[in-house]
C-alpha cells in the first residue's frame, strides 16, 4: 500500500536516523515510539542521556545552543569550556552544571578523564574548529562542530582522521538538514512535486557589524574567519544547493566585490555570487554579502513548478510557498526545534552507531568547494571540481 506523505517522512527521517525530528513532525505522543531502539523508560531517565561539553561560550552557544537542551530527549549539557572561569561559572550556575566539570582551553584535553562527557560541540571562531576536534576526539570524544568545519581541506582531513584513529563520531552542525520545512522541501523535490528540477537560488546576508558586535569581531579577520560572508553564511546558500538537489556540482563561476576602504573589508569578502552546475544539468546561482539587511532564502525551480523557503536558514518562523500549474499554496509545516534534533540525532548516532547525516565528510566538500568558488572569482574563470 503506498504510504502517505507524513508516513513516508517519518520512515525517511527514522532512516536518516533523524528520530527527534521525526518525532517534531509526529506530534509529542509519538515522540517515545520513533527513536528506536531506546525504550520510553530511558527517554524519560535523565541518567540515560548522553553526556554533552559545549567548547566556547560565545553568542551561539550561550543563546541558540544551550537553551535548546531543554528539548533533547537523549542528550544533556554536564561540562563547560570556555576561557572567561567567570562566565562559565555563572552558566554552570544557571545550567545545573557542576563546578568540577568546568574546564579552560588549557586543561581542555583533561576531560578524557572524565565518563560524563561522551560528545563535544565546537561552537569557537571557524579557525580553531579542526585544533579542538582534533583534541576532543584524541581525549576519547565523540564530536559535533559548528560550520564551517574549518578554514582549509586538509583541516577537515586532520579532523576527519583524528576522529578515526580514535574510533569516534564526528557530525558537522548543518542544523537546516535537521529543520522540518527543509527537511520537507527535499522530500517533495525528491518525489518529483516540482517535475524536473531546473534551477536553485539562494541568497544569504546581513551587515557584518565588529565594532557594535562581539561576536562579529574575528569574523573580519581572515586568519580567524578563514574569509568573508561566503565562509560564514554563503554557506548555507551553498550546502542547500547540495541537499536539495542530492547531486554534487562539477564546475563553478564567482564574482566577487568588496569596498577595500572599508576597514571591515580589508581581510576577508563583503560580496561573492556564484554558480554552481550539477551532473543532471541543474544549475544554481547563489549570493552572499555582509552589506544585505538580513536575508536567508532559498528557491527551487522546476519544470512543474517552483518552492520558495524564506527563510530557508533562520532559527525559526520559516515558511513554504510552492507555484504550479494549479496556482499558488502555502503549506502549513509545523515549526520544530531544529537545534534540539540536531543535537539528538548526534546522540543517537553515537548509541545506536550509526553515521550522522553530516558527518565529516560533508563539512569538508563545503570547505573544498569554498576554496573552489574563491579561486573561480579570483582566476575570473570557471572551476572545475
Ligand atoms: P562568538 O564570538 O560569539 O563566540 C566565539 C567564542 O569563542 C567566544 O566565547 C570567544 O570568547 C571564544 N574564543 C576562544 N578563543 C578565541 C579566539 N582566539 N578569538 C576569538 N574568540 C575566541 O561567535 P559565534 O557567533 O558564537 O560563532 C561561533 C561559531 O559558531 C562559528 O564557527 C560560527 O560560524 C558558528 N555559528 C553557527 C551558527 C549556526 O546557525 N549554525 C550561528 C552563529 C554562529
Amino acid at each position: 500500500m503506498p504510504m502517505n506523505l507524513t508516513e513516508s517522512r517519518r520512515q525517511f527521517l527514522r532512516q536518516a536516523g533523524l528520530g527527534a525530528a521525526a518525532a517534531a513532525l509526529a506530534g509529542p505522543a509519538a515522540a517515545a515510539t520513533l527513536a528506536q531502539p531506546l525504550s520510553a523508560a530511558m527517554q524519560h531517565d535523565d541518567k540515560k542521556k548522553l553526556g554533552w561539553a559545549i567548547v566556547g561560550l560565545g553568542k551561539f552557544a550561550t543563546e541558540q545552543i544551550m537553551p535548546n537542551f531543554k528539548d533533547c530527549q537523549h542528550s544533556k549539557l554536564v561540562a563547560l569550556v570556555s576561557g572567561s572561569p567567570d562566565k562559565a561559572k555563572k552558566l554552570a550556575r544557571e545550567y545545573g552544571i557542576e563546578e568540577k566539570n568546568l574546564y579552560n582551553y588549557q586543561n581542555f584535553d583533561t576531560i578524557r578523564d572524565n565518563p560524563a562527557v561522551d560528545i563535544v560541540y565546537i561552537i569557537l571562531p571557524n579557525a580553531l574548529h579542526a585544533e579542538y576536534t582534533v583534541r576532543a576526539a584524541q581525549a576519547g570524544k565523540h564530536v559535533l562542530c559548528e560550520k564551517p568545519m574549518a578554514t582549509s581541506e586538509e583541516d577537515c582531513q586532520k579532523m576527519i582522521d583524528a576522529s578515526k584513529k580514535a574510533g569516534k563520531k564526528l557530525m558537522i552542525a548543518y542544523r537546516c538538514q535537521y529543520e522540518p520545512f527543509n527537511l520537507n522541501a527535499i522530500e517533495r523535490i525528491k518525489k518529483g512535486e516540482l517535475g524536473k528540477l531546473k534551477v536553485i537560488t539562494a541568497d544569504h546576508g546581513r551587515p557584518v557589524k565588529p565594532t557594535e558586535d562581539k561576536a562579529d569581531t574575528w569574523r573580519v579577520v581572515k586568519k580567524l574567519a578563514g574569509g568573508g560572508s561566503l565562509m560564514d553564511i554563503g554557506i548555507y546558500s551553498l550546502n542547500a544547493t547540495r541537499y536539495l538537489t542530492g547531486e554534487e556540482p562539477v564546475e563553478i563561476t564567482a564574482q566577487e566585490h568588496s569596498d577595500k576602504s572599508d576597514p571591515r573589508f580589508k581581510e576577508v569578502e563583503d560580496t561573492i555570487v556564484f554558480t554552481l552546475r550539477f551532473p543532471s544539468g541543474v544549475l544554481a546561482t547563489c549570493t552572499s554579502s555582509y552589506s544585505y539587511q538580513e536575508v536567508k532564502r532559498g528557491r527551487a525551480f522546476g519544470d512543474k513548478g517552483w518552492l520558495d523557503l524564506d527563510p530557508l536558514s533562520d532559527y525559526n518562523k520559516h515558511t513554504m510557498k510552492i507555484g504550479t500549474e494549479e496556482g499558488k499554496q502555502e503549506p502549513q509545516l509545523k515549526e520544530g526545534n531544529q537545534f534540539a534534533a540536531e543535537v539528538d540525532h548526534m546522540s543517537e548516532c553515537v548509541m545506536q552507531n550509526k553515521t550522522p547525516r553530516t558527518p565529516g565528510e560533508e563539512g569538508q566538500r563545503d570547505v573544498r568547494y569554498i576554496m573552489a568558488i574563491y579561486e573561480a572569482a579570483k582566476k575570473g574563470k570557471a572551476v572545475k571540481v
